[in-house]
C-alpha cells in the first residue's frame, strides 16, 4: 500500500525511536485516526489523547469514535475533559478571549493555542518522549502557502515533519507522520479499512484565509502539492535562518515553554 510505504518514510526521515512512548492526539477526526492505526500496525509504542472540547453533540461524537477507535486498536487512551479542567467548553473560552485580550483572534488560532498547550503539558507529566497529529499534506501546503501570501515566511520555520530545533526539557516534540500524505489518499483509505471517525467538521471552523487558499489548493493534483512541500523541504534551513528568536523560556506566569516572557495561552486568558 502506497500510503504505507510514504509514511514508513516519514518515519524513517525523523528516525523514529520504536522504544519512545508517543502520545497520538486524536481528534475524533480521520487524519489521527489513522495516524494511530499506522504507527499501532508498524510497532511503535502508541497511546491516546483526545481532549473533548464540551462543544454539544459534535464533541459527543468525537469522543465516542476515538474511545471505539482506542478499543479496536487496544490501546490506552486518556481524556481531557475542558469543562472540568478548565471550567468552561472552548466555546465560551473562546468567547471570553474574544471579548477580551483576543479581540481579532480567529477561533481556530485561539483553539490551536489552547490545545498546544493541554498537550504539551499532559503529554510530559505522562512522560511520553512524543506527540503525533494528524496534519496532513494539504494542511501544510495550505499553511506554508499562507505564509509565504503574509509575506512570513519564518512563520514555518519551525514546520516539518517533525517540529525544528526546539530542545527542551519541558518540550515534548511533535511530529506528523502523514505530512507527505493528501487528504483524498486518507479519507480513502480510512474507509477502506473501516476506521471509525466522524467526517463532519468543526461547527467553529471559521478561518476564512485559509478556506480561500484551500480553494486553491484543492485545484492542485497530488504531485503538485507534494512538489510545493518539496521546495519547501529544500529550502527548510534557509527559512530557518530567517528566525528572528529561537531561544526558547519558561512563562513566567504557568510555567511551560514560550518563545517569550508570557507564552501564547497567558496572554490570551490573563484576567
Ligand atoms: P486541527 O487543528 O483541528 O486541524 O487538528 C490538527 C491535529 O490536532 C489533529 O490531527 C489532531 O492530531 C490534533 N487534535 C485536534 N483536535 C483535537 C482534540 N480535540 N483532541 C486531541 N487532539 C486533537
Ligand atoms: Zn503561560
Amino acid at each position: 500500500m502506497e500510503i504505507e510505504q510514504k509514511v514508513r518514510q516519514t518515519l524513517k526521515k525523523i528516525n523514529l525511536d520504536k522504544r519512545q512512548k508517543i502520545l497520538v492526539a486524536l481528534s475524533g477526526g480521520k487524519d489521527s485516526a489513522l495516524t494511530a492505526y499506522l504507527l499501532k500496525k508498524f510497532g511503535y509504542r502508541v497511546e491516546g489523547f483526545h481532549i473533548d472540547l464540551g462543544m454539544g453533540d459534535y464533541s459527543k461524537k468525537c469522543l465516542s469514535a476515538v474511545k471505539k477507535l482506542c478499543e479496536e486498536l487496544g490501546t490506552k487512551f486518556y481524556i481531557y475533559d475542558i469543562k472540568k479542567e478548565m471550567g468552561n467548553s472552548m466555546c465560551y473560552i473562546r468567547n471570553d478571549i474574544q471579548t477580551g485580550h483576543g479581540k481579532g483572534l480567529k477561533n481556530c488560532a485561539i483553539c490551536g493555542v489552547i490545545k498546544k498547550w493541554i498537550m504539551n503539558r499532559e503529554a510530559r507529566k505522562l512522560k511520553f518522549g512524543k506527540i503525533a497529529t494528524g496534519h496532513n499534506l494539504d494542511d501544510e501546503v495550505q499553511t506554508f502557502l499562507m505564509n509565504i501570501l503574509k509575506g512570513s515566511p519564518q512563520l514555518s520555520a519551525n514546520s516539518g515533519a517533525i517540529i525544528k530545533n526546539v530542545s527542551d526539557k519541558k518540550f515534548i516534540a511533535r511530529i506528523k507522520p502523514l505530512f507527505y500524505i493528501a487528504e483524498d489518499d486518507i479519507r480513502k483509505y480510512v474507509k477502506l479499512k473501516k476506521l471509525p471517525v466522524v467526517f463532519e467538521k468543526c461547527p467553529c471552523l471559521l478561518d476564512s484565509y485559509r478556506k480561500e487558499v484551500r480553494k486553491f489548493t484543492n485545484f492542485l493534483t497530488t504531485k503538485e502539492k507534494e512538489n510545493i512541500m518539496k521546495n519547501f523541504d529544500s529550502l527548510s534551513e534557509k527559512i530557518q535562518k530567517l528566525k528572528t528568536e529561537d531561544k526558547l523560556n519558561y512563562c513566567e506566569i504557568c510555567g511551560e515553554p514560550s518563545r517569550n516572557k508570557v507564552c501564547k495561552m497567558c496572554q490570551m486568558i490573563k484576567q
